[in-house]
Formats: C-alpha cells, sequence, structure tokens
C-alpha cells in the first residue's frame, strides 16, 4: 500500500470524497448551471442546513432563469427574507434579467461571460461551471481558502490581494486535470464538515500528513483574520412604528444603499426630527417607546429605538403607493423585509388591538 504522503493533494481530496463526500444535496440533484449558480449564490455567507429550504421555496417558485427575470424585485427579496445578505438577491435578478436579454434566457458556458454577471466573481463562476458542465476551472471560496491556507501554513489575511493570488496559483497547480467537479465539491464539503473554523477534525482529515498548520499545532491560528480596524462607529436612529388595527406603515428603501430595495419602518435620526414628522397626523396618539435593539452592519452599528404610534384609521396623506406599504400583520404582503423590520413585526406589542 502507498503511505498516504505519496499520494498527491488532489488524489487524497478525490478518495476521500469517494467515501464522505455529500452527492445528494438539492443542487447536486439534476444539475444545470441555473440550478447550481442559485446555491452558490445562497451558500455564500450561510450554512448549508439553513440555505436548504429557501433553496427548495425558491426553485418551486423560480424554476429556471426566466421565472427568475420575469418575477418583481419585491418577490424575489420575499423569498430571501431571512437570509441576508440581500444585495446577493438583488444581483441574482439582475443577472437573470441580462441572461433573459443577452443570451436568450440560456444561462452562458463561456467562463469570461459568466464572470460578466452581476454578483458573480472567479470562484463562483468556476465552481458553476466546474460543478455543473465539468469545465475546468479551480475554485477558492471561503471553505476552500481555510482548507488551503492551514495546509499550506499560508501567512496573511486572505482578503488581501498578495496572498489570494498566492492562492489562486497553488489552486492553479492543485486541481487535478480530470474530476474537476468532484474534486471542487470535495473542496467545499471539507471545509464544511471536516476543516472547519474553530474545530477542525484533523484526526479525520485526508490530508493531515503534511498539513502545516497541523503540524504547527495551530490549525485555528488559519487563515489569519483581517487587520482590525479602530472601533466601530455607532449610529442612533428612532423607528417610528404607526399602527392602525392589523397594519402598520412601511416604506421601500431605495435600490441603493442599506437594506436597500427592502421595506423598513420610516427612520428618523432623532426623537426631534420624528416628532416632526408626526405633528403631520393630529390624530395619532403620543409615541411608545418600545425596547430598543442593536443591530450590526458590517461596518458599524445602528442602536435602533422603536417608537409605537397608534392611529384610529389610515390617514390619506399616506395611503399605499409604490414606496409605501400598510403591512397587514395578519395577511403578510409578500415583499422583502430588513432583519430589523422582522424582530420588530414579531413585537408582542403590536399584537394587541387598540383598546
Ligand atoms: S489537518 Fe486539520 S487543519 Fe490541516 S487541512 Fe486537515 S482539518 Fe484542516
Amino acid at each position: 500500500m502507498i503511505p498516504v504522503s505519496n499520494q498527491s493533494f488532489a488524489e487524497r481530496i478525490l478518495a476521500w470524497h469517494d467515501v464522505h463526500g455529500r452527492k445528494t444535496l438539492p443542487w447536486q440533484l439534476n444539475k444545470t448551471p441555473y440550478r447550481v449558480w442559485v446555491s452558490e449564490i445562497m451558500l455564500q455567507q450561510t450554512q448549508v442546513t439553513t440555505v436548504i429550504p429557501y433553496y427548495q421555496r425558491f426553485m418551486t417558485r423560480f424554476p429556471d432563469v426566466l421565472s427568475l427575470a420575469d418575477a418583481e424585485q419585491d418577490e424575489v427579496l420575499h423569498h430571501w427574507t431571512g437570509l441576508g445578505y440581500y444585495a446577493r438577491a438583488r444581483n441574482l435578478h439582475k443577472a437573470a434579467q441580462v441572461i433573459r436579454d443577452h443570451y436568450s434566457g440560456r444561462f452562458p458556458e463561456r467562463f469570461e461571460d459568466v464572470l460578466g454577471l452581476p454578483g458573480i466573481g472567479r470562484s463562483t463562476a468556476g465552481a458553476v461551471l466546474s460543478l455543473s458542465l465539468g469545465q475546468h476551472h479551480g475554485i477558492l471560496d471561503g471553505n476552500v481558502k481555510r482548507v488551503l491556507t492551514r495546509w499550506l501554513g499560508q501567512k496573511g489575511w486572505p482578503g488581501k490581494k498578495e496572498v489570494e493570488n498566492t492562492l489562486w496559483d497553488k489552486v492553479a497547480v492543485l486541481t487535478p486535470a480530470e474530476g474537476v467537479s468532484q474534486y471542487n465539491q470535495a473542496m467545499m464539503d471539507m471545509g464544511a464538515t471536516i476543516c472547519t473554523r474553530s474545530k477542525p477534525a484533523c484526526e479525520r482529515c485526508p490530508v493531515s500528513d503534511d498539513c502545516v498548520a497541523l503540524a504547527l499545532g495551530t490549525p485555528t491560528a488559519f487563515p489569519e483574520s483581517k487587520p482590525k480596524k479602530t472601533v466601530q462607529p455607532e449610529k442612533q436612529a428612532c423607528f417610528v412604528l404607526l399602527q392602525s388595527g392589523d397594519h402598520l406603515l412601511l416604506v421601500q428603501r431605495p435600490p441603493q444603499g442599506l437594506w436597500g430595495g427592502l421595506y423598513c419602518f420610516p427612520e428618523f435620526a432623532d426623537e426631534r426630527e420624528m416628532q416632526r414628522w408626526l405633528s403631520r397626523f393630529p390624530e395619532a396618539g403620543k409615541p411608545e417607546p418600545l425596547p430598543g435593539f442593536r443591530h450590526t452592519f458590517s461596518h458599524f452599528h445602528l442602536d435602533i429605538s422603536p417608537w409605537r404610534v397608534q392611529i384610529p384609521r389610515i390617514p390619506a396623506e399616506v395611503m399605499a403607493s409604490d414606496q409605501r406599504l400598510w403591512y397587514n400583520l395578519h395577511q403578510p404582503a409578500p415583499v422583502g423585509l430588513a432583519a430589523a423590520t422582522k424582530k420588530l413585526l414579531a413585537y408582542p406589542q403590536l399584537h394587541k388591538r387598540i383598546p
């Protein structure tokens, strides 16, 4: 028998995948570029177990590129509500429209064309074309970066261009000529199930014999983290929960920026600004403070102070328009909701009727 370390990296990864790899995830069945693409986008920031039910609902509603391209953005965001990172859904929708309008609705099969679609980077393009069509492209997603930085003992934060370029060079050397689809899948599975972020199962790892991080005794020191910025800035906002019976006023955010395209409560920088807006509604009751909370974005914290304001009838001034919606708590409209909006809509105080 050949000692394990005499087999190439790829041979060991492929042998492991034969026995332990995941082969029956929903996007691994009836593989098409479209189905793999949607799964890759959903999996970018989210774990497999969370993604599965979202993926299945999404595929039932949008079984192909055209059904996605022709849908309203609100409906696409609605199917994404809860997955977070909504730019992914907006780009998926935009890319489907590009495929409809420029590729006659057929998912492109040339790497450069796929890379040109909104929201698709080099690794995702490689994953889609290798996993669905067996084309020879390497991948370097978060899971693969973790496995490689550890196995190689690669120093530096992989988000840094030079480190990333070094890793891409290694990917080119390590990716085998044959079986690239299985190899790429195996690398992602390795990162997700063996070489995990905080508790790598090195005793079950097929490449442990020559893993540098394991030899150093510090697997979790790799990959190095992003250099810390100074303290995260904090911002405050008042949200008004203007409520008439079962209806609450939501406004759609502009397409760009925070919570772009999603429905949120009217937001004000401070109480004075909020009071000024409320003065337009003489029938509105006194604002009652509700428990606040902190919502953390990637680059700052937002401290949210919610105020519930009851009003006996829906004011004519803010009847439903394209950007405004009187959201019915018992018959929720199929629109995308920001995470903070969803959380506030679940507050028990809102579900108590006006006495
Ligand atoms: S030996 Fe441990 S740290 Fe090294 S690649 Fe395998 S699981 Fe990761």
